[in-house]
This record gives structure tokens, C-alpha cells and sequence, in this order.
């Protein structure tokens, strides 16, 4: 019976991660993925310019484009342009970010087994069971990073107080004009998609364009898609298109419980993808770097894994919370908060030192409130006029 230190089970950015720094931490480690790499995942892939500070190879090399643009529509009008040199979007494709991060996991020492389908994990007084449609497995520790449908998590009864959103992104090509013309600008629309927004991330040879919502159903979710690309100047008349779904996990909960004894979730599993943008793999990322730190603690000092959780539910989550405000502010009155955030050069300013790493969810709900509250209390209460005058008769 082979015993490891740790098992990573998915090999997503969260499970290779942590499975490359556990293994630079001279532990014995087993990477397992579902699906042959490199495998595709469905997302537009843009990386915030901060994940520099969790990458600490180059990867230079898969990155597709530099982005330092983006523009804001509101049904196709009022745009909205910002540009700044110094707040940049990677873009990549994820074939490419996620077979780098598993390579340099294995050059790490990291054993990975890919094909193989885990079915069942066991925390046992004495250490972990990993039950795959292949063979059996034995570790100290387990990390969850198997996305959204976890079954980490929900072997360990850890899938909770969570929100599955949707999202589909499309790679659609398009004619030499169109592609010159998107430049390397990202586009966000946010008046078509009900509790969400489209987007076109600019790639290389083609352009990256999809709809996200935090609604768990949207009938004809798909139209909404062709409609976008039908009356958007750069990707109308398409000439070929990859389309492919996927949902969005974020918790709603500043109290989550991501471990067991021996088990940590993180990224997708661990839902924590941030609920206005659908950004998840920089927090898959950091998810992962904490987790390694609460595991080596655990071996250290037998410090309990609930820290991690602690830990997480303190920091990210307590920011996502924030997040999660501002997102619900903008499905209930899209056209308001897009004349007074998106178009206000104060807000805007503020979402850029986001993306820039250098301020936080919090910081800027707590500067924003005070301006902002009285012009929302005052829309709430027409809404609510209104409701009532349609009703009462
Ligand atoms: C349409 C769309 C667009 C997006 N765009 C962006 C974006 O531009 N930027 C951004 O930061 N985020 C984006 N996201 C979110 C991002 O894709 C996720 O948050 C990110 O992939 C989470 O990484 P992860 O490692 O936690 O999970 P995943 O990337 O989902 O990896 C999980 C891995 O686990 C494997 N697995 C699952 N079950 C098992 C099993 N039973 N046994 C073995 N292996 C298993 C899977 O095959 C997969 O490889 C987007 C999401 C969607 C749906």
C-alpha cells in the first residue's frame, strides 16, 4: 500500500498549486485529474496583473496578450472607457496557464496521475482514503480542488451556503478588421444579461466573448449570447465559434466551514469565485498558498486545520462579502449604478486600484457609502412606490 503526505485531487489552478508548493516543501505528494491534460475548462481567462505575486516562475510564455483597456457599455451605449498603463489583465487560455502550472508541479517532485476519475474521500482518525474509479489511495491529508462539483466536498459534507451561478464563454473568430479593431481592449456590457454581464476578452487570434449571471437558471440563456455577438460591431458575422458552459460557486456565508480533521477545500470547491466579476483564479491561487500554510502547520505544530477555514472566512470571504453587495446593488438597479459608479471617474478610479491589487472590496464600500447611500435609498423608495401603486388599486 503506497502512502502519500498529501493528495491534491483536480489539477485545476487550486489543485496544481498547492500541489507544486506542498512538494517544494519536501512532502510526497499525488496530483489527481479527471480528465487527460491539457483539458479544456470553459472561461475567458484573464488574469488580474496581482497574480504575479503568487507566480513565482515565469510564465511569460502563456500568456496570449496584454491588456490595458477596458470599456463599459450600457445596452450598447453611454461607453465608458478606461485605460491605464499600470492596470493590465493577462489574458491567456487555459489549455495553456493549466498544463504550465501541472508541468512545473511535477518538476517539483509532484507524482500526477491524470485520467482518472476520484469517487469517494474518507477522513479517517488515522488518515485519508481516496477512492477513484481506478484504484485506491492513501494520505495523511487531502485537498478538494475539484471545482465546483467537488466531490471532496460533498464526500466530506462540506458543500454549503453556497450560490451556483452560470456562465458561458464562447472563443468566436472573427475577420482581420474586427479582430485589428477590438484592439486590446476588454469590453463589459452590463444592460443584457439579467444579474450579471457579457464580455469580449481580446486574444491573439480571436476573441474571447461570453455572459455570466449569479442567477442559477436563465431560459434561453444561449440567445442572450447571440444577441450580444449579433449587434456587437467586432464579433458580428462571425466566422466560426467554440461555445461551452460552466457554473460559478461564490458563498454568501462569512462562516464557512472548508476542512475537516484532515481536509481543506479550496478555489471553486471552496466557492470562492468573486461574485461581481466571476474572477476565480486568483483566488483558487490564494486559496491554495493558505491551505499549504495551514497543512504544514498541522505536520509542524498539530495546529487544527480549522484555522484555514478561520483564516479564509476572514480574509477573502469577508471581502467577497462586499463584492457580493455591490453585485446585488447592480441587479436590482443596473441603469442607476452604471450612470452613477461605472461613468463616475471616483468609482471607477476606485475599481481600478482594485484591479491594480491595492485596494480592497471593503475599503471601497466603506468610501463609496456615504456618497452613494441616500441616491439608492431614494431609488429603493420609488421602486417601492411603484410596486405598491401597481398592486393596490
Ligand atoms: C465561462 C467562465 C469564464 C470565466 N472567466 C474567468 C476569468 O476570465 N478570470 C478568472 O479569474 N476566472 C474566470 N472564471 C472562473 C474560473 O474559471 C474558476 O474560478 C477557476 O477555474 C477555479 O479554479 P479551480 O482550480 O478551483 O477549479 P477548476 O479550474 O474547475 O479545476 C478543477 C479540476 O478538478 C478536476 N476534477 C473535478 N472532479 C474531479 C474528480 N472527481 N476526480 C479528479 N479530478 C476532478 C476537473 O477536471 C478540473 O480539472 C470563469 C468561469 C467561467 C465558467
Amino acid at each position: 500500500m503506497k502512502k502519500y503526505d498529501v493528495i491534491v485531487i483536480g489539477a485545476g489552478p487550486g489543485g496544481a498549486h498547492s500541489a507544486r508548493l506542498l512538494a517544494k516543501n519536501n512532502l510526497n505528494v499525488l496530483l489527481l485529474e479527471k480528465y487527460k491534460i491539457p483539458r479544456i475548462k470553459p472561461c475567458a481567462a484573464g488574469l488580474p496583473y496581482h497574480i504575479d505575486e503568487i507566480i513565482d516562475f515565469n510564465f511569460d510564455n502563456v500568456v496570449n496578450l496584454i491588456s490595458d483597456t477596458t470599456i463599459f457599455t450600457y445596452q450598447f451605449r453611454k461607453p465608458v472607457k478606461l485605460k491605464a498603463e499600470d492596470v493590465k489583465i493577462k489574458m491567456t487560455m487555459r489549455e495553456d496557464f493549466d498544463t504550465l502550472l501541472a508541468r512545473e508541479s511535477v518538476n517539483s517532485g509532484v507524482k500526477l496521475i491524470d485520467e482518472i476519475s476520484v469517487k469517494a474521500v474518507e477522513d479517517n482518525a488515522n488518515g485519508c482514503v481516496v477512492k477513484t474509479n481506478k484504484d485506491v489511495f492513501y494520505s495523511d491529508f487531502v485537498i478538494g480542488a475539484d471545482g465546483v462539483y467537488s466531490i471532496t466536498a460533498r464526500s466530506l459534507g462540506l458543500l454549503k451556503d453556497r450560490i451556483v451561478g452560470w456562465a458561458i464563454n464562447a472563443e468566436v473568430y472573427v475577420s482581420d478588421k474586427q479582430l485589428a479593431a477590438q484592439e486590446n481592449a476588454v469590453n463589459v456590457e452590463m444592460g443584457i444579461v439579467p444579474n450579471g454581464y457579457a464580455w469580449i476578452f481580446p486574444k491573439k487570434d480571436h476573441l474571447s466573448c461570453g455572459i455570466g449571471t449569479a442567477l442559477t437558471k436563465i431560459n434561453k440563456f444561449k440567445d442572450l449570447l447571440y444577441y450580444y455577438l449579433d449587434n456587437h460591431p467586432n464579433t458580428k458575422n462571425y466566422k466560426k465559434l467554440i461555445l461551452k458552459g460552466h457554473p460559478l460557486p461564490h458563498s454568501y456565508s462569512v462562516e464557512l466551514v472548508i476542512n475537516t480533521e484532515r481536509a481543506v477545500l479550496v478555489g471553486d470547491a471552496a466557492s470562492v469565485v468573486d461574485p461581481l466579476s466571476g474572477e476565480g483564479i486568483y483566488y483558487a491561487m490564494k486559496t491554495a498558498e493558505i491551505a499549504v500554510k495551514h497543512i504544514l502547520k498541522k505536520i509542524s505544530k498539530n495546529l487544527s486545520l480549522d484555522n484555514y477555514s478561520d483564516e479564509i472566512n476572514k480574509t477573502i470571504r469577508s471581502d467577497l462579502y462586499y463584492s457580493d453587495k455591490f453585485a446585488r446593488l447592480f441587479y436590482k438597479f443596473p441603469k442607476l449604478t452604471y450612470d452613477l459608479g461605472v461613468a463616475n471617474p471616483i468609482v471607477n478610479k476606485k475599481f481600478q486600484d482594485l484591479l491594480r491589487g491595492k485596494t480592497t472590496y471593503k475599503e471601497m464600500y466603506e468610501i463609496l457609502k456615504p456618497i452613494y447611500s441616500n441616491k439608492f435609498t431614494q431609488a429603493t423608495l420609488k421602486l417601492a412606490d411603484k410596486i405598491k401603486q401597481k398592486f393596490i388599486k
